[in-house]
Formats: structure tokens, sequence, C-alpha cells
């Protein structure tokens, strides 16, 4: 049985990808930060379905709980042949109001905890020569959102350091690739007001928000070996959003 280990799997896109890949038949590693209760109520429905999965506390913000983790992970479940490193945060304001502690927050969730993750994970597929990575980055790191300056910074980098990655792997036989979320109908996007929620459907061409399982689909078909040939893409789940 492979094993996949999906950062942010509590709630939300990595919730979503937890059960689709714990359906295809892998152990799933659910990593959380601070919603322990949502995380064990995800594994939980896994195991009774006839899965397999265990819940893993680590902030993927730090290398060394990150590390703690993936050994753990091996432990308990061996050692995963796919990482979704989807864990991310988001912050909404004026550029100009931005102090350092949110900019520095924001890029150590979502730029070094992908690094954290795939640095951990590394190791293992380069000796086994195989290993399927996807990154999760967003419309905003492709086109930039106005008041999501930081956010649309730190996707790109997400963005880069996937293609670039794809590069460096293919001769040890693992493909990186990334999804790249719209608006999709999760808590980050639990700030919208009615009106706001009106207003960004509209500027959907296919009409609605995105759901999570819309997006598990897409990172399930990355690492299954449907998309063996498939390496250093950006595949947008959008509806046709930010195009
Ligand atoms: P969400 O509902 O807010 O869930 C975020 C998940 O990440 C939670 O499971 C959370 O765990 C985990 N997490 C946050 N910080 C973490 C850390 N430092 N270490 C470990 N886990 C951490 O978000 P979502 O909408 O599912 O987003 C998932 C990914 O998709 C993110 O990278 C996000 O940027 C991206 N995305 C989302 C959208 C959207 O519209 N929703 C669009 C584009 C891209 P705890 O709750 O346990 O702390």
């Amino acid at each position: 049985m492979q094993t996949v280990l999906i950062t942010g799997a509590s709630r939300g896109i990595g919730r979503a990808a937890a059960f689709a890949f714990a359906k295809a038949g892998y152990a799933v590693a659910v990593n959380y930060l601070s919603h322990g209760d949502a995380a064990e109520q995800v594994k939980n429905a896994i195991l009774s379905e006839g899965g397999v999965a265990e819940t893993f506390r680590a902030d993927v913000a730090d290398l060394s709980q990150t590390e703690r983790m993936t050994a753990e992970i091996g432990r308990r479940l061996g050692r995963p042949s796919v990482l979704v490193a989807n864990a991310g945060i988001s912050a909404f304001g004026l550029a100009a109001d931005m102090g350092d502690d949110e900019w520095n927050r924001l890029f150590a969730v979502n730029v070094r905890g992908v690094r954290n993750a795939v640095r951990c994970v590394l190791p293992d597929m380069i000796d086994k020569k195989s290993g399927k990575i996807v990154t999760v980055a967003s419309v905003w790191g492709e086109v930039g959102a106005s008041c999501e300056a930081a956010y649309s910074a730190t996707k790109a980098a997400v963005i880069g350091y996937t293609r670039a990655l794809a590069k460096e792997l293919a001769p040890s036989g693992i493909n990186v690739n990334c999804v790249s979320p719209g608006v999709i109908d999760t808590e980050m996007n639990a700030r919208l007001t009615r009106e706001e929620r009106r207003a960004v459907m509209e500027e959907i061409p296919l009409g609605r928000f995105g759901t999570a399982e819309d997006v598990a689909r897409a990172i399930l078909f990355l690492a299954s070996s449907a998309a063996d040939y498939i390496t250093g893409e950006v595949l947008g789940v959008n509806g046709g959003f930010g195009r």
C-alpha cells in the first residue's frame, strides 16, 4: 500500500484530498496544526470506510517538526511515495499596511512549509528513484490579486519552486506538479459577505465557486500513474476564472 502525506488535511482542500486518496487505496498521513479534532474526524471517517489513516501534528513552517513528523509517518504508515504540499494561510489587506510579522508568517507557512515537506520526503524518493509531489498554489500566484499581494507572492514562489524542482528531480524519477485553484468554497473564503460572493461568482465563467473535491480530483490525477509523463505543470482548477 502506498502512503501519501497531505499537509493541512484537517480541513478544506486537504481534507477532500485525504478522502480521495483513501478511496484510491492509499494509506493517508493527515497533517494538521491547530484543529486536532477535525483531523481525528478525517481519520475516523477514512477508517469507517475501511481505509488506512493516521493523524500527525506539525507546523510545516518548522523544519524540525516536519522532520519528526515524517519519521513518525515512516514508522506508522510507511514512507510517503506521494506528497501533497497543501497547507497554507491567506491574508487580506492593503500592501502598505502589512507588517513584517504577518509577511514573514505567510512566507514561512506557504513557501518554507512547502520546501520543508519536500525536503523531508525527498531522500527516500531519490533512493527509490520514484515519487510524486503535488504542490498547491493559487490563481493569484499566476495573475496577482489586489489586497492579497503578499499571498500572491507566496503562491508565485510555489509555482517557481515547483517548475524548478521538476527539472532537478526528473532524472531521479520524481514528478513535481502544481494545482492552482481559483475560488474554492472553504473556510479560507469565509470572510466574504453574501454580496461579495455574488460579485466574485459573476467573474467565474462556470458560474460557481469550486469545491474542495474539484481540487482533490486534480491532485489525485497528478499523483496517479495516468500523469506519469506530466511534470513541471501548473494545472488550473478555476472554472475559467483568472484567465
Ligand atoms: P483552509 O480551509 O483554511 O485549510 C487550511 C489547512 O491548512 C488546514 O488543514 C490547516 O490546519 C492547515 N495549516 C495551516 N497552517 C498550517 C501549518 N503551519 N502547518 C500545518 N498545517 C497548516 O484552506 P483551503 O482553502 O483548504 O486551502 C488549502 C490550500 O489551497 C492552501 O495552500 C491555499 O492557499 C490554497 N488555495 C485555496 C483557495 C481557496 O479559494 N480556498 C484558492 C487557491 C488556493 P489546522 O486547521 O489544523 O491548523
